[in-house]
């Protein structure tokens, strides 16, 4: 399921869409040093990660989707593990949730933009080869 070859191998590792090696953003994902910034072009293949200017603009409808899909998790969660459900206490589990997981649905986010966009081809070391 995680294998080379498949999309989500790329997405929950976030590395490049199309050779599944390369690293997608600048920095960890929860290096506090800056935004999450996706690389230019990829590492391993040199597949260039702008097709054009502002090309993440679009990732917001993920983090949105993303978003919604956190909030209702915690609801369920909260609704499971709670004896009664307070409006209060959802709201703040999750407040918690979305700030902690931030970093990672924002990279997250930016990875599954990518991968609508790029799709793997198992033959990328001799159709690409990285000239030095
Ligand atoms: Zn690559």
């Amino acid at each position: 399921m995680f294998s080379r070859g498949h999309k989500l191998n790329s997405i929950l590792f976030i590395r490049c869409p199309r050779c599944h090696e390369g690293a997608f953003i600048q920095r960890k994902v929860y290096d506090f040093s800056g935004l999450t910034s996706v690389r230019k072009s990829c590492p391993s293949c040199a597949l260039n990660y702008h097709l054009e200017p502002s090309f993440y603009f679009g990732s917001m409808f993920v983090a949105y989707a993303l978003g919604v899909a956190v909030m209702v998790a915690v609801i369920v969660m909260n609704h499971l593990l709670m004896e009664s459900f307070s409006f209060l206490k959802a709201f703040w589990s999750i407040f918690v949730v979305l700030i902690v997981l931030a970093p990672y649905l924002n990279a997250l986010s930016k990875i599954i933009w990518a991968n609508f966009f790029f799709h793997y081809d198992p033959e990328w070391k001799v159709k690409y080869p990285i000239k030095k």
